[in-house]
């Protein structure tokens, strides 16, 4: 496995290889829900290349960049060991050369705007920013995502589209932890407590799928019961909303539960926690 940590050295490897390259971008500190995208891409391109950058620009002043567990090592004796061709990791100047203050930026309006957006301003522009940089440094022929952020899945395959770039953005189910909760780097930030709490957010959100089948579509009612239920257990609830799965807009008359997506992000002491159930797609969890 190569690691290329300037954009030279990336370059002159993408020149000695022709193959259908794949590229998992993440922010390092690898879990199993990153090694399922890394698995995918395995099974459909010759060449994947795993990108590792904890990105300033989408992390908000009050947030956790400073303390973001970063774990390069580690990250790359699991990505060898899963038989990645090539991990890069360019450092914040190589991306942003001119600063972060006067790097180019590319924004998705309205999607980008809503649910996450609203609560962290600026976070999807960010994320935009990035990973445009590099899908443009890599060429892959396709990239791969996590539905866990399934808004940013929306966004980037919204971005590719109107920038037409002849990139496929795949989306692939939520990893959970046998108990429900959602694989996130930030569940280590989790006390004890908290960490016996967390898993809720999956029992309420399939609770309120459950109720979407059997009692219809008084959605405003089911998202108030759902936050008032999360509230009681100690969640600080940012948005539990039901959208159309399409393009995360409120479904303004009755749809079919399978055209809806429920989405919550909550957060317990400091800890932001996000989640989202969509019918038969997210994996289900006997709890
Ligand atoms: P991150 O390192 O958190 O930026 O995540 C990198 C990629 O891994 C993103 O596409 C995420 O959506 C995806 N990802 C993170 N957690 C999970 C999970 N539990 N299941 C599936 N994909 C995930």
């Amino acid at each position: 496995m190569k690691i290329l940590n300037n954009i030279p050295l990336l370059q002159s490897y993408l020149q000695q290889q022709s193959a259908k390259r794949a590229l998992v971008p993440t922010m390092g500190n690898l879990h199993s829900g990153h090694l399922s995208l890394v698995e995918a891409a395995k099974q459909q391109a010759d060449e994947v290349v795993v990108s590792i950058f904890v990105n300033p620009l989408q992390f908000g002043p009050n947030e956790d960049f400073g303390c973001y567990p970063r774990t390069f090592e580690a990250d790359c004796a699991a990505l060898s060991e899963a038989g990645v061709d090539a991990v890069f990791a360019p450092d914040t100047h190589s991306l942003y050369p001119q600063g972060q203050e006067r790097a180019t930026r590319v924004d998705v309006p309205e999607l980008g705007d809503i649910l996450c957006g609203t609560i962290r301003p600026g976070h999807f522009v960010g994320v935009t920013s990035v990973v445009l940089r590099l899908l443009n440094l890599v060429r892959p022929d396709i990239a791969l995502f996590g539905k866990k952020d399934y808004q940013q899945w929306l966004i980037l395959r919204q971005m590719v589209q109107d920038l037409f770039l002849p990139i496929d953005i795949i989306g692939l189910p939520i990893i959970r932890d046998n108990d429900g909760l959602a694989k996130s780097s930030r569940n280590q930030y989790l006390s004890k407590q908290q960490r016996d709490i967390a898993p809720y957010l999956y029992q309420v959100l399939q609770k309120t799928a459950q109720q979407l089948q059997s009692e219809g579509s008084n959605y405003q009612a089911l998202e108030q019961a759902a936050s008032t239920e999360l509230a009681q257990q100690g969640f600080v609830v940012d948005y539990f909303d039901i959208r159309r799965a399409e393009d995360l807009l409120r479904p303004d008359k009755v749809e079919s539960p399978a055209a809806l997506i429920i989405l919550v992000a909550a957060k317990l002491g400091n800890t932001r926690l996000i989640d989202n159930y969509q019918g038969s797609s997210s994996n289900k969890v006997r709890l």
